[in-house]
């Protein structure tokens, strides 16, 4: 008998000592490739006094999007034309569709496939009652505390200005692009992106397919994502799509003395409880797992123990994940609730009960998938489940983070700001990226300027501004992407 005990003790300390020699040796080999440290930044030596004062300048024209027929939308291009003269001498230029220009700089080797590099100048309204919360006039374009003061500084006024500004400097210095390079700045991202939809039905009349292309859609985060110290660039390779469902009970009507035992606000609430109660199925796979592989392998060792061997945490990864609404909506089509209808007085039965569903698609998910997900769900036939086709955008193809696109502004990216975490990511919100994404093969979303916590809320609200630090850092990484074209 004790020998036996002796025995199952001896092959259970085999057991976790194997166990901890694997999970030990996945640790350790789960590290991220070696940036080095002491690689001089990129300097393009642009004149950044100039460029502060026109990122100033751009910001002082209202192209508010819901105000399209407003003048400043044309001064804003011949803006553009007075600043930036040997861009505009150089490269051909049309404007298409909601004032949306676009550029192209003739490469010298048609061999090579040409890219496009896009930013937008539309920008999103004041919110009613937060003028007197600026700490400068919105639209003043103040430059104050190393810092460009007003709205669309950081979307996206700023990142035009630094493409534009590195683009200008090369031309003068005599750079001639190997490939065509088109740059396009929409004029109403923020309300649908016409204009981009006008440009990459342009680009493929004339038969142009692009390699790749680059807009707005991330930011290098800095102490964004808990637990990371050092700063992520996340180089979004997909955007989710958008799809608001509306679900629609009818009843009886009549007064509220004699209720039959489901009404139709009970039964669009049963619905609304399943669909919150079951969410859609998602997981570490696809490019959420690009994502949190990636940038796992830069947390300290007690979390990246857990990263390192998911054949054995995966669940209680995704548990942690999924406990989040910011890391959940990286792994799954998120399900929100928005709107509900039903009676306009209290003591009257609705005829008629709705609720309206918004749903951020996740790249693995498409629009009938997410239907039939509801219908399952909520199973009740009673409820209708519609939607508008016309409104509802599936997510974007998956681009590769493999492909010379990627490397290229990975690159560009430690040029301009040193060593940092770079990892493949995932856009929530929608981009014009979506739409010139059908003219490449390969789309990327990030901005070249890094932002903390607390610039989060700036962005569509009070108290926009881009440090003129990231100014520079935007110029430098477009022009090191710019030189090895
Ligand atoms: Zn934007």
């Amino acid at each position: 008998m004790l020998r036996l005990i002796k025995r199952v003790l001896a092959g259970l300390a085999v057991a976790l000592l194997t166990l901890v020699t694997v999970i030990g040796f996945n640790t350790l080999r789960y590290t991220p490739e070696h940036v080095s440290e002491d690689a001089p930044v990129f300097e393009l030596g642009a004149d950044l006094e100039a460029a502060t004062s026109n990122l100033s300048q751009a910001v002082k024209f209202k192209t508010i999007s819901t105000e399209m027929t407003h003048p400043d939308f044309e001064d804003f291009l011949e803006f553009l034309q007075k600043t930036y003269p040997a861009v505009h001498t150089t490269m051909a230029r049309e404007v298409l569709a909601r004032k949306t220009p676009l550029y192209k700089w003739q490469g010298s080797d048609p061999s090579q496939a040409p890219i496009l590099l896009a930013a937008h100048y539309d920008v999103v309204p004041i919110a009613p009652g937060s003028h007197d919360l600026w700490e400068y006039e919105p639209f003043s374009g103040v430059v104050a505390d190393g810092f460009v003061w007003g709205r669309g500084t950081l979307d996206d006024k700023g990142a035009a200005i630094a493409l534009l500004t590195a683009a200008e400097h090369m031309i003068q210095q005599g750079f001639t692009p190997k490939r065509t390079i088109y740059f396009a700045f929409g004029g109403d991202e923020e309300v649908g992106g016409l204009g981009a939809i006008a440009v990459t039905l342009h680009l493929k009349e004339q038969g142009v397919e692009l390699d790749w292309m680059l807009d707005e859609g991330s930011f290098v985060l800095d102490k964004i994502i808990p637990g990371l110290e050092q700063p992520v660039a996340s180089i979004n390779l997909s955007e989710k799509g958008i799809l608001t469902l509306e679900l629609v009970a009818k009843a009886e009507g009549g007064h509220s003395s004699m209720p039959p035992r489901t009404t139709a606000v009970g039964r669009i609430s049963q619905a609304v409880a399943r669909l919150q109660d079951k969410p859609v199925p998602g997981g570490l796979n696809g490019i959420s797992a690009e994502f949190f592989d990636s940038l796992g392998q830069h947390f300290p060792l007690g979390q990246r123990v857990v990263f390192a061997n998911q054949w054995l945490f995966r669940p209680l990864l995704e548990k942690i994940l999924s406990g989040a609404p910011s890391t959940d909506a990286m792994l799954r089509t998120t399900t929100a609730p928005t709107m509900l209808t039903g009676s306009s007085k209290e003591n009257v039965l609705a005829a008629e009960a709705s609720a309206k569903i918004n749903f951020r698609i996740h790249p693995r998910d498409s629009i009938k998938d997410i239907v039939e997900h509801v219908r399952r769900t909520i199973d009740d036939p009673k409820v209708e489940i519609l939607y508008d086709s016309e409104r509802a955008t599936p997510a974007s193809p998956v681009s590769s983070s493999e492909a010379e696109g990627y490397a290229q502004i990975k690159s560009s990216i430690l040029d301009a700001f040193g060593p940092l975490a770079t990892v493949p990511g995932l856009t929530i919100a929608a981009t014009d990226a979506r739409h010139y994404g059908k003219a490449a093969k390969n789309a990327y979303r990030i901005n070249p300027f890094k932002i903390t916590g607390s610039d989060l809320p700036r962005i569509h609200g009070t108290n926009e501004r881009l440090s003129i630090e990231n100014l520079e850092r935007g110029i430098n990484f477009y022009g090191a992407l710019l030189q090895k074209q």
